[in-house]
């Protein structure tokens, strides 16, 4: 169960259990940093219950992913998994004066949420409302959504999505299951790249050394570099550039050596792509990229490999 998800063996193995004895609180606070997959948790809980083939009490298997429910839970279409957030609160609005609040009000838990909550689940068997950010809240939506957690009908989950506990009332932690999220090994977010994103494990580890174990920020941190890096492979590849602009642009990316060493790879995964379509005019870059990379492993000064590797690139493609 939860194969998905990566890393957090613990909160899985708290969730699974509960799963197949059947012993479901009405209630939990997913609690922990970004990017470490609490929405993600809470979603695939849903499918699971949910699930029209796969009988979560019998077999230690995951949702399906196929039947009609799966499918509707994936697309966001699914009747009976609510979301309470920002986005719903600005949707139920009546007046302009009520949209973009930076707290989540009562009239979200008391006029949307609650009359859902006393309904019976229209499709699926359980009925989910996940509260993201739960330590949003204003004091009154808490004090509302308290009456509920305290006779919360059957076959009703509330998962509120929290990054820290201080932020949540003791009224409302006491009576919901806790289950903690850690931030993501530096190897599980590096793995993760490398299979979702297919970097190569050199620039995947970096970026998950910098990613204070969030995939969320690591994918940020993966945009960036590659935008940077595969902008500069463009420009260097669709015009006859003037020296002093090549020099320039290789001064920039030839800060230190890691940043250079880090360029060079990503502009190889680019050239690989091109290389694909047209071999024979771009081997000789794909050779140049792979020994200019040597060099800087071997102390080269960066400047000088990048400044030769550059002028080599644009005088090859245009
Ligand atoms: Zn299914």
């Amino acid at each position: 169960m939860f194969e998905k998800i990566i890393g957090q063996n613990k909160a899985k193995k708290i969730l699974s259990e509960q799963i197949k004895n059947n012993k479901i609180p009405h209630a939990y606070i997913f609690m922990g940093e970004e990017g470490t997959g609490k929405m993600l948790t809470a979603i695939e809980f849903a499918k699971i219950l949910n699930c029209t083939i796969n009988d979560y009490t019998k077999m230690d298997a995951g949702p399906c992913n196929h039947c009609l429910s799966c499918e509707h839970i994936d697309k966001g279409s699914f009747p009976d998994l609510h979301m309470i957030n920002f986005e719903k609160q600005d949707e139920i609005a009546e007046k302009e004066s009520e949209k973009g609040k930076t707290k989540l009000g009562i009239k979200l838990i008391r006029e949307y949420m609650q009359p859902k909550v006393y309904i019976k689940a229209t499709d699926g068997k359980w009925k989910f409302f996940i509260i993201e950010p739960a330590e949003k809240m204003t004091i009154e939506a808490f004090n509302c959504l308290l009456k509920t957690l305290e006779e919360p009908p059957d076959n009703t989950i509330i998962i509120l999505i929290a990054k820290h506990k201080e932020t949540i009332p003791v009224t409302i932690l006491s009576r919901s299951q806790t289950v903690f999220f850690q931030p993501l090994h530096m190897e599980e977010i590096s793995k993760y790249l490398q299979d979702k994103h297919f970097l190569s494990q050199e620039n995947a580890d970096k970026i998950a050394e910098l990613a204070d174990g969030s995939i969320e920020k690591a994918e940020q941190l993966m945009l960036n570099t590659q935008n940077e890096y595969s902008t500069l492979w463009t420009e260097l590849t669709s015009k006859k550039l003037a020296l002093a602009d090549i020099l320039m642009k290789s001064k920039l990316v030839a800060k230190d050596r890691d940043s250079a060493i880090e360029a060079v790879s990503i502009i190889s995964e680019n050239a690989i792509k091109f290389f694909r379509q047209n071999p024979g005019k771009y081997a000789g870059i794909i050779e140049r990229l792979s020994e200019s990379k040597k060099f800087l492993e071997q102390n080269a000064n960066p400047t000088n490999v990048l400044d030769n590797l550059f002028i080599y690139i644009n005088s090859k493609t245009k």
